[in-house]
């Protein structure tokens, strides 16, 4: 298989006078298709399990990612039912080199500054075994609500979701985050093989020009800036772009590190096809020591597309941890939580502490432990999403659903991902009773007004109520693949 997309002709020349003798290798690779990545959700099943029941043929990028996988070209992730249940996340694998090298720890408190639509954050909640708190936010609103869509596919439970300035978070939070990761808005030129274009800063396909590398550098610049107040003493400041541009690469690094002498660049981990930052490439009158440990990844020299990673450790130890403000919020009246506990005694199995419940706007959410005041940012989500409390009943959220076991509920009814039930299900349609074969804990519960849980080869897909002999569908409308087949 051959690529269509073609660079811009500037670009290319540019990238020659960098390149030099290793140019001819990199633009053969614009002739190639660009590598289809698949990442496993570790919080939900391991990479061996999913690689036995995988309906794809799965090769490991390599030890830099443990948990991804390269596709070939024909298989359709993005509409299996798996894909549905937020087993995996479809991302190009150098992305997955990032939130791997920023490394973060179960417990620990990590921001992703610019998160939308949720490649890197969804990695981090993994590695951090959806532990301690994640904070994702993105400036764009409608981004940042794409982002919660799939945080809650992927089943977290300890992210904040946010729809913020970089400035307001500064404001709101300070420096208590043990790491902080920058995914910049960049100029996108590592992206020319698989779009065929430039990207604006929400992502859009732009015409390329070098006006715009400088304006990506200028606002990256002002990112990091803001991004190092938040990194809490001897905590790390993590940068990635996916592009080549020295300008907002080395230099970006550079100039930050001039005005910022409490931090350094550290050596992350080498893996095989890891690339050096090009020191000499840093604009003239910057400091170009140590900017040989940023990360450089080439098409030629990797499985993937052009990406740039630079990791910092801020130097200043000594001041005291983290100062969170505490949280603020008062948990739910007795009266309010009255349906919530109807619903979760006849539903769900388990702890839900009622201390850590938030009620706004009608939604109830499960807090995170470690949940932190959030004064007057714009909250996309907070913790776990519960559902909603309306008058004499309770409507749990497709997100509650995804972040469950199927053990965690009194009743799910499972079947085989091929089963034309959950075709059926997944287009929105009811499910008649007498199709259920699977075993029932109980079959009574399907004649009274009970939720249950669909779940496919036993893992969560969403939610259906037994009424009036048939299983009602409650897989969210915006979610429905419309198909003509799923219809039973
Ligand atoms: N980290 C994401 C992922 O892995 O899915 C991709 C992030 S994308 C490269 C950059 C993001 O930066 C966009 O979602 C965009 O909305 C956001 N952005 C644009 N301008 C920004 C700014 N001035 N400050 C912070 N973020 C910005």
């Amino acid at each position: 298989m051959t690529n269509d997309n073609k660079p811009p002709s500037e670009f290319l020349a540019k990238m020659k006078r960098l390149l030099g003798a290793e140019y001819d290798n990199f633009a053969a690779t614009f002739a190639q298709p660009s590598q289809v990545g698949l990442r496993v959700n570790t919080l939900k099943i391991t990479p061996g399990d999913f690689n036995t029941m995988s309906p794809f043929a799965l090769k490991p990028v390599g030890d830099y990612a443990p948990a991804g996988f390269l596709l070939d070209d024909a298989s359709k992730p993005g509409g299996h039912p798996y894909h549905a249940a937020g087993l995996y996340y479809l991302q190009e694998p150098s992305a997955m080199a990032v939130a791997q090298l920023a490394d973060p720890q179960p417990g620990e408190w990590v921001l992703d500054i610019a998160a939308a639509p949720g490649g890197k954050s969804t990695h981090l909640a993994a590695l951090m075994q959806d532990t301690g708190l994640l904070v994702a936010n993105d400036m764009d609103a409608k981004r940042a609500s794409i982002l919660a869509e799939n945080m809650e596919r992927w089943g977290t439970r300890h992210a904040l979701i946010t729809n913020a300035h970089p400035e307001q978070l500064a404001a709101q939070f300070g420096p208590v985050f043990d790491r902080v990761l920058v995914d910049a808005p960049c100029s996108g030129e590592g992206m020319f093989r698989r779009l065929g274009s430039a990207k604006d800063a929400k992502g859009a396909k732009v015409a390329w020009n070098q006006e715009q590398v400088v304006a990506c550098a200028r606002r990256q610049t002002a990112v990091l800036h803001t991004a190092a107040t938040l990194v809490k003493p001897g905590g790390r400041l993590v940068y990635a772009t996916c592009t080549f541009a020295p300008e907002e690469n080395e230099s970006s690094i550079a100039r930050f590190l001039l005005t910022h002498p409490d931090f350094e660049l550290i050596e992350p981990p080498r893996f095989a096809g890891f690339d050096r930052g090009r020191p000499s490439w840093a604009d003239d009158g910057l400091p170009r020591e140590g900017l040989e440990k940023c990360i450089r990844l080439w098409p030629h020299r990797f499985p993937g597309e052009g990406h740039f990673i630079a990791v910092m450790q801020h130097v200043d130890t000594k001041k005291p941890d983290r100062f969170a403000k505490p949280v603020r919020f008062q948990p739910p009246k007795s009266s309010e939580l009255k349906v919530w506990r109807e619903f979760a005694r006849a539903t769900l199995r388990g702890e839900w502490p009622e201390e850590r419940m938030l009620l706004k706007n009608g939604r109830l959410y499960l807090l995170p432990p470690d949940a932190i005041e959030t004064g007057r940012l714009k909250l996309v989500r907070y913790g776990l999403l519960l559902g909603e409390v309306r008058p004499g009943y309770f409507k749990p959220a497709h997100a509650l659903a995804l972040a469950l076991k199927a053990e965690e509920v009194v009743t799910a009814v499972n079947f085989p991902a091929d089963a034309p039930e959950i075709a059926a299900y997944l287009s929105g349609h009811p499910l008649p009773m007498s199709d259920v074969r699977s075993p029932m804990s109980d079959y009574r519960l399907l004649i009274t007004d009970n939720w249950l849980l669909i779940t496919v080869d036993g893992l969560p897909l969403g939610w259906a109520k037994a009424s009036g002999g048939q299983l009602k569908n409650h897989y969210p409308r915006g979610l429905r693949i419309v198909k003509a087949e799923g219809r039973l």
